[in-house]
C-alpha cells in the first residue's frame, strides 16, 4: 500500500487516558508505519508501546519523534471504527479499548496448543427443515444474498429448531466464500451446539472464550487472520475475531446477560454485533426463545426485522405449565416446604417411567441464612455487607460476593446460645432431601459450586445426557440451551428467588428464566410438564410463562417501564465508584453529582436528563470496598453522551482514585 508521507501520527496509549498523542515520524520510519501499527514511543520518563490511529494533516513542531514501529498492522480500518465507536459509546479509553480486544500477538507463530476438545454427544442433522424453518432460512438467504447489512431477531420458542438455521445459513455465506462469528453466552454451557456446528463443519472452526490461554488464544486468533478458520464459535469477545469478508453475525440466546461485560471496557456484545454487520455489511441473527424487552423493542422501532418460529419442531407439544401456590402462613421458624404434593407425585412418576427430571432453583448452598433464635444475629461476611451461605456438607458458612468462608459456629457469637437455625433452602439442601425422599434416584446437582473442579461441568451434563443420572438439580445454568430429550419433567422448586431482586428487570430476568428451563421439558417423543411452585402465584410474569405468551408478557411488561421512565424508552448511563475507604467514596461521587448539577444549570438540553443519587448501591460493600452509584436517565444516547463528553473534559477527575467507573446501557444495577 502506498501512502503519502506523514510526518506526524497520533497515537493510543494502551492507558486509562482519554485522549491520544501526537507524536513525529522520523525520516527513516515514514514508510513503516500505517493505521494500527505498533509504535514504541516515549511518554513522561518511561517508554511504552502504543498504537498508530492517525495521521493529522496538521503540524505538530513540539511534537517528540517516535523510537521505534513495527510495520505489521494489528486492525483494519473497519476494525478500527468499530474500536471507536466502542470508545465513544460507551466512553471508554481508546488505548483501553485496543488493548482489550486486540491481543497482542507476540510470535508470528505460536507454538501449536492442545486442540479445542468438542463434546461427543449423539447428534443426527434432519434430513429437511420443516414449513416454518424453511420460510425463515428463505427470507435469510434473500438477505444474505444483497450482501448488506440486514439485522434480524428471530423469535422461536424453545425446541423449534433454532440452531438448524444457524447451521444452514451459514452453509450458504460458506458457499458465498462468506465467515461467519456465533456468539453463545457460555461455551462450557452449550455442548450440544459445539458439537453440532463441528459435526457440520468439521475443521472450519476456531473457538474463542474466555477460558484460553494466552497462548492458545495466540493460536485461534493466527488461525482465523490467515483464513483457515471461517466459523468462529465464542462468547462475548468472539465478536472482535480478526475474520474478513464477515457475512453471518448469530448472538444465540440475545437475551442472555452474560453478553454484558461488568468490567474494564463495560461494553455490550449484542450491541457491538449490530455495529459491526453494520462497518462489515453482514447478516446479524440474535436468536431466542424469550427475546430481551431492547431488541423486541427495536423490532417495532424497525432497527431489526422479525422472524418467528411460533412451534416446535415435529409438531412436538410445548410442555404444559403448573402453578402451585406454596403455603404464605407459615412461620419463618418452621422448616421449609421443599416439595409440594403435585411435585413430589410427578417426580415419582417419573423415576417410575424411567424418564428423567430437572428441578431448578437458583440459589446455591444449603441455606441462604444461619439465624439465631434468641437473639435474632446473622452472621455476615466481615468485608462485604451481606449474609453468609450456609454449606452444611462442607460445614462451612460462605460468602457468595468474596468467597471468603468459616466453619459454621455451634453458639451464636452475640448471645452465645445454642440457638442457631437455618433459614431458606438452597440446592444442596433439595439435593439432601431428594436423597432421603428417593433413596434409589440417581441424583446430581449443577451449580457454580459443584462445577467449579475442571471437567466436572462436562461429566456433569454427560451423565445426565447418558441417562445416568435420573434428577438433576441446579440453578440458572439448567436453563441455558440443552437439549435431553428423556427429560419430562421440570420442578421450579421457588420461583420467587429472581422476582424478589431490587431491580426493574427482575420481573423479565423471572419470566426468561421460567420460560428456558421450562423449555427443557419434552423435547423428544414424549410430551413434558412443568410445575412452578410460588408464593405470589397470581403476579402477571407467572401467568404469561403459563401461557408461553412472550408477546402478552412484552406488552403489559412494557406499560410498566414506561410508566417509571425505564430502559427502552429511555437509556441509563450509571456512574460507579468502588473504594475501600468510606469517606473518599463519598465525597468522590457527591463532587461527580455538583459537576453534573452545574453543568445542567448552564446547558438546558442537559437539564431535562433525570439525575437519581447519588446513593449507596444496594450491595453497599462488597469485597473490601464501599460502593456508589449515580443513575442518570436520558432520553436518547446523544444527550448523555453530551453530558459524558462535558464531564470528561476534566479527564483527571475521572482517572484519578476513587476512579469513576462509567457504564453505559448498565444491566446489573446492584
Ligand atoms: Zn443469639
Ligand atoms: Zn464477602
Amino acid at each position: 500500500m502506498t501512502r503519502l508521507p506523514d510526518t506526524w501520527i497520533d497515537v493510543a496509549i494502551p492507558l486509562p487516558l482519554y485522549q491520544t498523542f501526537h507524536y513525529k515520524l522520523p525520516p527513516d520510519l515514514i514508510n513503516h508505519v500505517t493505521l494500527g501499527s505498533r509504535v514504541l514511543v516515549p511518554f513522561k520518563n518511561r517508554k511504552l508501546l502504543g498504537f498508530v490511529v492517525g495521521f493529522p494533516k496538521e503540524g505538530f513542531p513540539k511534537a517528540k519523534p517516535i523510537l521505534e514501529a513495527c510495520p505489521e498492522s494489528f486492525f483494519s480500518k473497519e476494525k478500527f471504527d468499530l474500536l471507536q465507536w466502542i470508545s465513544n459509546h460507551y466512553a471508554a479509553p481508546i488505548g483501553e479499548v485496543i488493548k482489550a480486544t486486540v491481543p497482542l500477538l507476540k510470535s508470528k507463530n505460536p507454538k501449536k496448543p492442545k486442540p479445542f476438545l468438542f463434546p461427543k454427544l449423539s447428534y443426527t442433522r434432519p434430513t429437511a427443515l420443516n414449513e416454518d424453518q424453511k420460510k425463515v432460512l428463505a427470507l435469510l438467504v434473500q438477505a444474505l444474498n444483497k450482501k448488506e447489512f440486514s439485522p434480524f431477531l428471530l423469535h422461536g420458542v424453545t425446541g423449534s429448531g433454532k440452531t438448524e438455521i444457524y447451521l444452514s445459513i451459514i452453509e450458504h455465506a460458506i458457499q458465498k466464500q462468506k465467515t461467519a462469528i456465533v456468539l453463545v453466552p457460555e461455551i462450557s454451557l452449550t455442548p450440544q451446539l459445539l458439537f453440532r456446528f463441528q459435526t457440520v463443519f468439521p475443521n472450519q472452526i476456531a473457538v474463542l472464550h474466555s477460558g484460553l490461554s494466552q497462548n492458545q488464544r495466540h493460536y485461534e486468533w493466527t488461525k482465523i487472520q490467515a483464513g483457515k478458520a471461517l466459523i468462529v464459535l465464542g462468547a462475548r469477545s468472539a465478536i472482535f475475531a480478526p475474520l474478513q469478508n464477515l457475512g453471518v453475525i448469530v448472538v444465540d440466546e440475545e437475551h442472555d446477560t452474560s453478553f454484558k461485560q461488568e468490567e474494564k471496557i463495560r461494553y455490550h456484545a449484542r450491541n457491538i454485533a449490530l455495529v459491526r454487520g453494520q462497518i462489515d455489511g453482514a447478516l446479524v441473527i440474535l436468536g431466542s426463545a424469550t427475546p430481551s424487552l431492547e431488541s423486541m423493542f427495536n423490532v417495532t422501532q424497525k432497527k431489526l426485522t422479525y422472524l418467528s418460529l411460533p412451534n416446535r419442531v415435529q409438531n412436538r407439544p410445548l410442555p404444559k405449565i403448573e402453578l402451585i401456590p406454596l403455603n404464605q402462613n407459615k412461620t419463618i421458624l418452621e422448616p421449609p416446604q421443599i416439595f409440594s404434593k403435585p411435585l413430589l407425585n410427578a417426580l415419582q412418576e417419573t423415576l417410575h417411567k424411567k424418564e428423567q427430571a430437572i428441578l431448578l432453583l437458583n440459589r446455591r448452598g444449603y441455606a441462604p441464612v444461619l439465624l439465631c433464635q434468641s437473639c435474632g444475629y446473622v452472621p455476615k461476611c466481615p468485608h462485604c455487607n451481606v449474609g453468609l451461605t450456609v454449606y452444611l456438607k462442607t460445614n462451612r458458612l460462605l460468602c457468595h460476593y468474596c468467597n471468603q468462608s468459616q466453619s459454621i459456629p455451634k453458639t451464636c457469637k452475640d448471645c452465645e446460645h445454642e440457638t442457631l437455625l437455618t433459614l431458606g433452602i438452597g440446592t444442596e439442601r433439595v439435593e439432601a432431601e431428594l436423597h432421603t425422599l428417593f433413596p434409589d434416584a440417581r441424583i446430581d446437582r449443577m451449580d457454580r459450586s459443584s462445577t467449579r473442579k475442571k471437567n466436572s461441568l462436562h461429566r456433569l451434563l454427560k451423565d445426565f445426557s447418558d441417562q445416568k443420572t435420573d434428577i438433576l438439580i441446579g440453578t440458572q445454568m439448567l436453563a441455558k440451551g440443552h437439549d435431553f430429550p428423556n427429560v419430562t419433567l421440570v420442578g421450579v422448586v421457588l420461583a420467587d428467588t429472581s422476582l424478589n431482586f431490587p431491580d426493574f428487570r427482575a420481573p423479565e430476568q423471572t419470566f426468561q428464566l421460567l420460560t428456558q428451563v421450562a423449555g427443557r421439558s419434552g423435547r423428544g417423543q414424549k410430551p413434558g410438564r412443568v410445575i412452578i411452585q410460588t408464593f405470589h402465584p397470581d403476579h402477571y410474569c407467572f401467568k404469561y410463562a403459563q401461557n408461553h405468551d412472550f408477546l402478552g408478557f412484552y406488552k403489559e411488561e412494557l406499560t410498566y417501564r414506561q410508566m417509571a421512565n425505564y430502559p427502552p424508552y429511555i437509556k441509563l448511563f450509571n456512574f460507579k465508584i468502588r473504594h475501600p475507604n468510606l469517606l473518599k467514596a463519598k465525597t468522590k461521587i457527591e463532587s461527580l453529582a455538583k459537576k453534573i448539577q452545574k453543568i445542567r444549570s448552564q446547558d438546558p438540553q442537559i437539564a431535562v436528563l433525570e439525575v437519581l443519587g447519588p446513593a449507596p448501591a444496594p450491595f453497599s460493600k462488597l469485597q473490601g470496598q464501599y460502593r456508589f452509584h449515580l443513575l442518570v436517565k436520558s432520553p436518547s444516547y446523544a444527550l448523555g453522551q453530551r453530558l459524558l463528553k462535558n464531564l470528561l473534559q476534566e479527564e483527571a477527575f475521572f482517572t484519578s482514585s476513587p476512579k469513576i467507573h462509567i457504564d453505559v446501557d448498565p444491566l446489573n444495577l446492584l
